[in-house]
Order: C-alpha cells, then structure tokens, then sequence
C-alpha cells in the first residue's frame, strides 16, 4: 500500500451485499475512483420485482437524505418519496388524533418503496463505470489467514475465490461474514432477539384509486402488548405492519384459526379492518419477520474486511431509523477515506467514530418500541410531547425535542441526542407532574432556569 490518501489511488473494493448499504458504498466508492466488484445473493431486483418478505416500505428521514445527497443521488429518489408528517393514533374506539413529528414545514419524514429505492441506487451505480455487480453471488466462507472469501456463482453453481484486500460486508443484519468472523474468534457479536415479530398486511387504495385513510401521516394502532401501523405507497395501497408476540397466548404462533384471526383483528383494529378485506388471508400467507438488535466488536479484521450497515449494528425498527443510520456510515466512511492512506486505518477510525452513535440509535429504537406500542396513547405522554415542542419554540439553542433530534438534524449525532434527550425526559417529568393538565399549568420560569443550567447551546 502507498502512502498517498485513499481518493488518489485506485485499488478494486469488493462489497457483499447490494442492499441500501452495499449500493450506495460502491456508488461513493466509484466516485473516489476505486473499482468495485459488488456480489449479492439474490437476483437482480430490475428484473425480478420487489422482494416478498421484507418490509415494503421504509421511513427516509434526514440523516438518510443528507448522505443520499453528498453521493449525488438524491434527486434520483427525491420523486417517489411520499411526506408523513406525523402520527395519526387510531384509539381502540375508532378515534383519531394527529401528533406531528416537528414544527416547522421541512419536519417530515417520507415513505420510500424499499423496491423503488434499491433500483434508483442500483440504476446510479450502473451508470457509473467501475461498478460491476455480480447478482446471484453469495458469500459463503472467508479464509482469513490467506486472506480470501468463497463466493458461489448461484447460476453456475460454481465457487470462486475473491482476494479480501479489503472486502466490505454489508450482507445485513444475518451477515454470513460477521458470522465467519465470529466463529473464528476474530470479533465478538451477539444477536439479541425482540420478544415480537412482524408480519405484513396491505391497504389497498379506496374504490377511487386514493389512499383509503390520510396519506400524509404514519397511521399507528397502539394497543400495549402489540400494535400496528400502516406506510402510505405511491399507488394509493398502505403496507400494515403488525408487531406481535411471537409466542404466548396472544401471539403469532397461538393465532393460526381463520376464526381466531378474525375476531383478534376485528377486535383489536376495527377501523383499520373494514379497509383490509385480504387480512385472514395474508395473515395466513405471510411469514413472520424477526426483528432484533445486532452488536459487534471489533468491525473490522486488519485491513481486510469492514462490516459496515446493518452486519455491524443492525436494531430494531422503531425508530425508522436503521437504513437512515447505514447511509449516515456510507457519508461517514466516505470522509474517513479522505483522511488515510491505508484500509486500517480508514477501518479503525470508522469504527471508532460510528459505534458510539450506533449504539446510542439502537438503544433509542428500543425506547421508541415501548413509546409506540403504548406511551402515545397517554394523555402525560402527550402533554409533555407538546411542552417539548413549546420548549424547543422558547428555546430553540438548548431544546430539541429527542425525536427531532434523532430524524430532523443530522449535525447532531446519535449520541448526543440520546444524552441530552435523557436530561430532557427528566425536565419534561418534573415540569408536568402532581396536577399539570394543559400547558397553561407549567411554570415557565422554572423551565428556563433548568434548561440553562442543565442544557449547554447546541448551535
Ligand atoms: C420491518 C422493518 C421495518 C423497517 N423500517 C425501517 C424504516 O422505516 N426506516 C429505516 O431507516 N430503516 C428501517 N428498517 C431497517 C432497514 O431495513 C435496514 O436498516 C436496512 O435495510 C439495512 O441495509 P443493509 O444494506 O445494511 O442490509 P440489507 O438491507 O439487509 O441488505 C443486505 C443485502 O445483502 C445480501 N446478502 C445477504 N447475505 C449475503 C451473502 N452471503 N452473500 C451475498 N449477498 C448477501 C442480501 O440479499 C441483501 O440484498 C426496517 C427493518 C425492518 C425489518
């Protein structure tokens, strides 16, 4: 290896894995004049259509957009983004009520068709010459002593060995190389499975080719021990996500009888069930999802290979946050590489940086888990979602609402939010407790005093 930075060399980069992670890597990666050969299991999504079994779609925010924006990309996807500007509650009685995400116009997260956007990505990446991608290529084993990986050519069937100098994996959550690796005691990783499940059910569009409920919202369901929530499509459909227990007496596995099915549904989403007239039938069809954190450490094996995207931190998917978290590592590696000559170098302090905040979201995902499913529906709850935007509006250097922290500013990362959102949540208790019904019962006073004394400016 020389010693001039990484963006004036050229050296082939091999990525696993052409997921949001691996395309958008090999598209910046091409930029900086590397060569990459990108191998991925499955077949070409161009050609094969959306992958079933997988959530449908994705909530993009801004973190995700200001990385798809550095590579270039953005104005690709920008059209097929539909803006969610809050939550819409559906209570068990049929009502509703709207709790925004932020307060100002640009405070919206948007609904991407996770389809739509792998073949944006793949199309940029085409276009770009020094992008070669292998589809029905997978992973199966790494030889780290001689420093290659086996990788079978599903078409032929036939196993080719392919130099790791470096090789990127961004394989996702089930990372075949994070595995290897870990096998081989060269990190530790665990996988800590959720309790609940996932399984998908559809909206379709109401007789007149519109979206059967607002589209503009992210439409929850919060029912305590489950819920469900629906994403809005570019066609005028919602994909419905149910988050259940996997096992116990209300759960996916005791729910197997179209009867049963039926009365938990109807009884448990009456509103959302007169618009979903497939519901028996796909909750039949459909698998269950696995949902679950991922930690490893380290990253990264010498100058050899990096996970990178969900095989290194993949969470849970309450926050909306895990594809915005593994483009903000695309952007992140990209500014890594301008500062070193070598891959471990450029690995080490990836990781270093990245890691504290990947940390930091997958706690918050989990948090967010706990707020979704039942917090939204409480009236305390509530009262102090509305203080945190009247703080954020009084004193908008010290107060950020912890949710606009995390999916409106990029420039604060992760772990900020998170430290500086638990001194919030403490504030917010103790400014709303004993009798505190309505924001006209707080003492203002008492909040600017607390707020200056415990939250430094950001800006
Ligand atoms: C139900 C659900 C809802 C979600 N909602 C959101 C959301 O609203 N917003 C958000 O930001 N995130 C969301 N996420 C998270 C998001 O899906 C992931 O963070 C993101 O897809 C990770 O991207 P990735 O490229 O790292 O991994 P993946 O998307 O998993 O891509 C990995 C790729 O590697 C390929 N591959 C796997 N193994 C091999 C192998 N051995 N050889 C070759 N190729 C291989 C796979 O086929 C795949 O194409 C959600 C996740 C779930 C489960």
């Amino acid at each position: 290896m020389g010693d001039e930075p990484l963006n004036t060399r050229r050296e082939v980069v091999r990525i696993v894995g052409a997921g949001p992670t691996g395309v958008l890597l090999a598209i910046l990666l091409q930029r900086r004049g590397h060569p990459v050969e990108l191998y991925e299991s499955l077949a070409d999504p161009r050609q094969s259509g959306a992958q079933s079994g997988r959530s449908i779609n994705l909530a993009l925010a801004d973190r995700g957009i200001h990385a798809l924006q550095m590579a270039g990309v953005f104005k690709d996807i920008e059209r097929s983004m539909l803006p969610m500007r809050g939550r819409l509650i559906h209570d068990a009685h049929g009502g509703t009520s709207l709790q925004p995400y932020g307060q100002r116009p640009n405070e919206v997260i948007y609904s991407i068709s996770r389809h739509r956007l792998n073949v944006c990505l793949l199309d940029v990446a085409a276009r770009q010459p020094g992008v070669n991608v292998h589809f029905q290529h997978r992973l199966e084993t790494a030889d780290f002593e001689r420093g290659v990986a086996r990788i079978r050519d599903i078409a032929q069937d036939r196993l080719i060995e392919v130099p790791m100098q470096p090789l990127l994996a961004a394989d996702g959550a089930g990372s075949r190389l994070r595995r290897c690796m870990s096998a081989q005691q060269l990190i530790t990783a665990s996988e800590t499975d959720l309790m609940h499940g996932y399984k998908e059910l559809s909206i379709p569009p109401a007789p007149d080719g519109r979206h059967a409920m607002a589209s503009d919202a992210l439409h929850i369901w919060p029912r305590g021990d489950y819920m469900l929530i629906a994403l809005p499509n570019e066609d005028g459909s919602f994909t419905a996500t149910l988050f259940l227990a996997k096992r116990g007496t209300v759960s996916f596995e005791s729910l197997t009888e179209s009867a049963a099915i039926e009365d938990f549904l109807s009884r448990s989403f009456p509103d959302a069930c007169r618009l979903m007239p497939d519901r028996v039938a796909e909750f039949q069809q459909h698998p269950v999802g696995f949902l679950g954190t991922v930690s490893a450490h380290p990253w990264h094996h010498r100058g050899m290979t990096l996970l990178i995207g969900d095989s290194a931190h993949a969470i849970v998917p309450f926050h909306g946050q895990g594809m915005n978290a593994c483009f903000e590592d695309c952007a992140e590696f990209d500014a890594c590489m301008a500062r070193h000559s070598s891959w471990e170098a450029v690995f080490a302090e990836f990781a270093a940086l990245r890691k504290p905040n990947t940390d930091a979201i997958a706690a918050m995902a989990l948090d967010n888990y706990m707020e979704m499913r039942e917090r939204v529906a409480d009236h305390r709850f509530q009262l102090q979602q509305a203080l945190s935007l009247e703080l954020e509006r009084r004193f908008p250097q010290r107060f950020i609402p912890r949710y606009s922290m995390v999916m409106f500013h990029h420039e604060i990362p992760y772990r900020t939010a998170l430290e500086r959102g638990t001194v919030q949540t403490e504030l917010l208790q103790q400014l709303t407790a004993g009798s505190a019904a309505t924001l006209d019962d707080v003492d203002f006073a008492r909040a600017e005093q607390a707020i200056g004394a415990r939250l430094a400016p950001l800006f």
